[in-house]
C-alpha cells in the first residue's frame, strides 16, 4: 500500500511552520489517541501514521530529507522497490550515511542547476493589430489592452509578504541545487539537479505575499498607448521594449511585438509605397479626352485623360502614395482607366453610332499591325 504523504496525514500545507505542524498534530492525536478509542483498530493505525508523520516533519533535518526524497528519505521502506536486497548489500550503514553523502558538500557545484537561480527575462508577447488602409498610410495612435504578468507591487516581486524576507532553503542550504547519488547493483550514479523544494532559488517563502500568493508576479490586463508610425504594412512588427511578461528574480521584462494587419480598402490597392486604383471612363471621354476627379489618400485630385486614351492606360499622381516607413518621401498613385462600352442604346443613339462608324478610317486607329486594323474595321463597320 502506498504511504500517504506526511503533510497530507497532518493536513498541513507543504510550507507549514513548526507551530502549524505542532497544532495539527495535537488536534489529531486528541482525536485518534488509543486511550480515547480503546479497541479501535483503525484509530490505532491512524494514530501511528500521525505519529510517524509528526516525528519526521517536526525535525527540520528529517523534514528536509523528506521534502527532497519523499518516504525514501526517512526510512528504508521506500527503497523496497530495489528488491532482492540489492540495496542492503552495498555496505552502507543506513540512510544517515547516504544523506551525509548527499549533503556533504564534497566539492560539487556549478552544475546546470545553477542557471535556474539567475534572474530570468520575461517572455516576449505578440499582439495582432488590425488597422485601416489610411491608418497604415499616415500612422495612428491606438490604445491596446494586453493581458500579461507583471511584477507584484505589494512584494516587489519577492513573493514574500511585506516586512518578511524569504528564508534560506533548508534542503539545499541556499545553493539551489542538490547532489544526489543512487547506488544500484550496477554502480553508484551521481547527479546534480535543481532543488525541488526551492525550485533552484535557494530561498523559501515562509509568509507568502497575499496579493500574488508568493509568485512575485501577478496577471494584469494593461492598457498600452501605441504609436503606429506612418507607412506600416501588413506584416510590419512594432517592438515595444519592456512591455512583455515580467521577468523573474528581478530579471527584465520581455518585449511586446505588435504585428500589423492592414484591412483591405474599397478602392485602393497597395504595393510597397505605391497606391493603385482603377477607374471607369466612357468611350467618349476616352476618345475626346477629359479631366476626371479621383479619390486619393489626401482627398480629391484631378487626372487629365488625353484624347484617344485606350483602356488599360495608367496615369500617375506623383507623391500621392504611402509615406516611406521611417523615411521621407511618398510613393505615387497609379490610376488605371477602364473604357466602358455603353449598353442599352436607344434607336437614335444606335443611328448616330452607325453614322459615326462610317466616318472611321485607318488614320483613326493607332495600330501598327495592318491585319489587326482590318479586324477592327470589320467590327466597327459590320
Ligand atoms: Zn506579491
Ligand atoms: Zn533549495
Amino acid at each position: 500500500m502506498a504511504k500517504r504523504d506526511y503533510y497530507e496525514v497532518l493536513g498541513v500545507p507543504k510550507g507549514a511552520t513548526q507551530d502549524e505542524i505542532k497544532k495539527a498534530y495535537r488536534k489529531l492525536t486528541r482525536k485518534y489517541h488509543p486511550d480515547v478509542n480503546p479497541g479501535d483498530q483503525q484509530a490505532e493505525e491512524k494514530f501511528k501514521e500521525i505519529s510517524e508523520a509528526y516525528e519526521v516533519l517536526s525535525d527540520e533535518q528529517k523534514r528536509a530529507q523528506y521534502d527532497q526524497f519523499g518516504h525514501a528519505g526517512t526510512n528504508g521502506a521506500g527503497f523496497g522497490g530495489f528488491g532482492g536486497g540489492g540495496f542492503q548489500g552495498t555496505g552502507f550503514g543506513g540512510f544517515e550515511d547516504i544523506f551525509d553523502m548527499f549533503f556533504g558538500g564534497s566539492g560539487f557545484g556549478g552544475g546546470g542547476a545553477a542557471a535556474a537561480r539567475r534572474p530570468q527575462r520575461g517572455a516576449d508577447l505578440r499582439y495582432d493589430l488590425t488597422i485601416t488602409f489610411e491608418e497604415a498610410a499616415f500612422g495612428v495612435k491606438k490604445d491596446i489592452s494586453i493581458p500579461r504578468t507583471e511584477t507584484c507591487k505589494t512584494c516587489d516581486g519577492t513573493g514574500a509578504a511585506p516586512g518578511t524576507t524569504p528564508s534560506t532553503c533548508h534542503v539545499c542550504n541556499g545553493t539551489g541545487q542538490v547532489q544526489t547519488a543512487q547506488n544500484t547493483p550496477f554502480g553508484r550514479f551521481q547527479s546534480i539537479r535543481t532543488c525541488h523544494h526551492c525550485h533552484g532559488t535557494g530561498e523559501v517563502i515562509t509568509s507568502p505575499c497575499s496579493t500574488c500568493h508568493g509568485q512575485g508576479r501577478v496577471r494584469r490586463t494593461r492598457k498600452i498607448s501605441l504609436t503606429v508610425p506612418a507607412g506600416v504594412d501588413t506584416g510590419s512588427r512594432l517592438r515595444v521594449a519592456g512591455e512583455g511578461e515580467a521577468g523573474t528574480l528581478g530579471g527584465p521584462s520581455g518585449d511586446l511585438y505588435v504585428v500589423i494587419k492592414v484591412r483591405p480598402h474599397k478602392v485602393f490597392q497597395r504595393k510597397n509605397q505605391d497606391v493603385y486604383m482603377e477607374i471607369p471612363i466612357t468611350v467618349v471621354q476616352a476618345a475626346l479626352g477629359d479631366e476626371i476627379e479621383v479619390d486619393t489618400l489626401d482627398g480629391k485630385s484631378t487626372v487629365r485623360i488625353p484624347e484617344g486614351t485606350q483602356t488599360g492606360a495608367s496615369f500617375t499622381l506623383k507623391g500621392k502614395g504611402i509615406p516611406k516607413l521611417h523615411g521621407s518621401g511618398r510613393g505615387d498613385q497609379h490610376v488605371k482607366v477602364q473604357v466602358v462600352v455603353p449598353t442599352n442604346l436607344n434607336d437614335k443613339q444606335k443611328q448616330l453610332l452607325r453614322e459615326f462608324g462610317k466616318t472611321l478610317g485607318q488614320s483613326n486607329f493607332n495600330v501598327k499591325d495592318k491585319s489587326f486594323f482590318d479586324k477592327v474595321k470589320e467590327a466597327f463597320m459590320g
